[in-house]
């Protein structure tokens, strides 16, 4: 799958599970993945609480340089390597 940009990314998460932005950004942050799941877009919607950002940036959280399908991090969005 494509590393999408992060608004992207929140208006298919919102439109897949009918809420609006609004709502997501009350209950949800979007957070850099470099999970290996296929279907993963370099973004995860992470609830929005102190213990599960800690949890996906310990796990999933991609380190400036790492790359995914592509695409470099470079600390504040996907970029082409
Ligand atoms: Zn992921």
């Amino acid at each position: 799958m494509d590393i999408a940009t992060k608004d992207t990314f929140e208006e298919r998460y919102c439109k897949e599970s009918g809420i609006s932005l609004e709502k997501y950004h009350t209950f949800r942050v979007t957070l850099p993945c470099r999970c290996d799941y296929d279907g993963c877009e370099g973004w995860g919607a992470v609830g929005k609480d102190r213990n599960s950002i800690r949890a996906h940036m310990q796990f999933y959280g991609p380190r400036k340089g790492d790359t995914k399908d592509g695409k470099k991090w470079d600390g504040e969005e996907w970029v082409k390597e």
